[in-house]
């Protein structure tokens, strides 16, 4: 029978992606799986399903024998006695695979067919990123009761990351339960993100200051632990952040909330009058959160990176902070920080709204939140501070950009930048786009409070395609077939029991729906 081709390639993905869902001639209306996010190249048959059970072998093409250790142990956790067997050997796809110009260490290539299914990849890495792909397309066998083994559609993948640093970016809200931070971590993985930046809004249990954080806090040093241990085997890497700056309240303006001083008003003067910033002249302040930073790094395991937030201060009211110039404290108080963090292995993260000013016109519809004394920072912090660039398109969360000035004002000072959006989805794609284009440092997806139902698919979805430099396959239907797999593996792996952790909400009805509401 003959068959039209199936072609999905990135870089014209819309112009092919359609026929790629096309069916066959016996069904018109069949579509193919795909994977999240759309590899590069991508070529799938289903009419062909490759055996992927007990009695299939994946050879594994990897310098890397740690490769194929670290993949029978996953194949044993996902299928158990179902597994198919793992060995290594040489495939004549890694050759083919570092002949492409643009190859990187966590480029992979996949190929699925009568012969047997074959993984080629450089390092650990792209292993892990080539058998997330090969899992989310694997289905159980066809009719039989109860999964006896799985299938696979003929496929070939080769893909590459388009940026090497692609971070998600998590907030631990009172409100979010710790089953829900690991769904989100292990989603990011199984999408090829690999870095997490975990924000802890007072839900960090530190035991050096208890006092830091609102009670009964749930990111209890063993959660960090255990999630940084998960996040390393799985290949994304947790990174601390604390707001060192603004928002040292750990909690959303919009509640007037303060995680520290509503309840202990015996710590408010670290904090200026308010709660808003830290007081940065008080030496109480560098000595606090030199020790959380320690704190909490040693938690996450020492990971290269320490986020210190920074973004949307206010100028200072308390007599002390008004005898110095705003510029020279905050840049002494960023500085001594990024160095204490540096001497510790890591290299620094702020926020960038505070290095544009406010009135400046070249930043005129772009996030800028600065003064004229704090802009100057942009002259005077240490260069190897990494400055992530929020950029949301607000008053129009639609509207598309190809080119992003504050960014490429931080690339020309001097610094390594990383473009971040959160739901302007049509900006990403062009976003992850410059960042590549200006040689910028990375991407990193941020997403608030609105982890939760749609938002939390859309932010996902989009963000790891624009880090991965393809577009989002077209919806063949309104179930989302394959976020709701990649959603229902990561419960699976979490042997997940309670209803409220699957799907992406907690319910499907609000429980207050069955109230009395006369
Ligand atoms: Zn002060």
């Amino acid at each position: 029978m003959k068959k039209r081709v199936r072609v999905w390639v990135g870089v014209i993905a819309f112009a092919l992606a359609f026929p790629a869902f096309a069916g066959n001639e016996a069904n018109p209306d069949a579509i193919e799986l795909a994977p999240l996010p759309m590899p590069v190249e991508f070529k799938s048959d289903m009419d062909k399903p490759v055996a992927f059970d007990a009695s299939a072998t994946v050879t594994v093409d990897c310098p890397d024998a740690e490769a194929v250790t670290w993949l029978k142990r996953h194949f044993t956790e996902w299928y158990g006695d179902q597994a198919p067997k793992v060995t290594s050997g040489s495939t004549g796809l890694l050759s083919t695979l570092n002949s492409q110009p643009s190859t990187s260490d966590e480029s992979y290539s996949v190929s699925a067919d009568a012969s047997g299914v074959q993984i080629a990849a450089n390092t650990l890495a792209g292993v892990r990123w080539a058998v997330y792909t090969m899992r989310q397309l694997a289905i159980a066998k066809r009719g039989t009761f109860r999964t006896e083994g799985r299938i696979l559609p003929s496929f070939k993948v080769t893909d590459r990351p388009h940026l090497a640093f692609r971070a998600i970016h998590l907030c631990w809200f009172p409100e979010v339960r710790s089953q829900q931070m690991e769904r989100a971590i292990r989603l990011a993985a199984l999408l090829k993100f690999n870095y997490a930046i975990i924000e802890p809004w007072g839900m960090y249990a530190s035991e050096k200051h208890p006092w830091w954080h609102w009670p009964n806090p749930t990111m209890t040093k063993a959660e960090v632990r255990r999630l940084v241990a998960i996040g390393r085997d799985l290949g994304i890497t947790l990174i601390p952040q604390i707001n060192a700056f603004g928002h040292a309240s750990s909690a959303r303006s919009c509640t007037m909330k303060h995680a520290m001083i509503d309840l202990q008003p015996a710590y408010e003067p670290l904090f200026e009058p308010g709660g808003w910033n830290w007081c940065l002249s008080n030496p109480e302040t560098q000595r606090v959160l030199r020790e959380l930073i320690v704190e909490m790094h040693d938690d996450f395991g020492r990971p290269p990176f320490f986020h210190l937030g920074c973004d949307e201060a206010q100028p200072p009211s308390c007599p002390e902070c008004r005898k110095t110039p705003y510029a020279e404290l905050v840049c002494k108080h960023i500085t001594g920080l990024a160095e204490f963090v540096k001497q510790r292995g890591a290299r620094a993260m702020i926020w960038h709204d505070m290095l544009l000013e406010r009135g400046d016109p070249r930043w005129k519809g772009y996030v800028h939140h600065g003064t004229k004394t704090t802009a100057a920072l942009a002259d005077t912090l240490p260069k190897d501070v990494i400055i992530c660039d929020w950029q949301y398109s607000y008053g129009n969360m639609k509207e598309t950009r190809k080119d992003w000035p504050t960014m490429a004002y931080f690339k020309e000072k001097g610094f390594p930048v990383a473009g971040c959006p959160w739901m302007n989805y049509n900006a990403m794609k062009p976003m992850a786009d410059y960042i590549a284009k200006i040689g910028g440092f990375g991407f990193i997806e941020t997403t608030w409070h609105h982890l939760r139902g749609g938002d939390w698919v859309q932010m996902y979805k989009f963000a790891s395609a624009a880090a991965w430099g393809t577009a989002i396959p077209p919806r063949t239907s309104m179930y989302d077939t394959a976020f709701g797999t990649a959603m229902r593996l990561v419960g699976h792996d979490m042997k997940v029991t309670d209803y409220l952790d699957t799907g992406h909400l907690n319910y499907q009805v609000p429980p207050g729906w069955w109230v009395d509401n006369n």
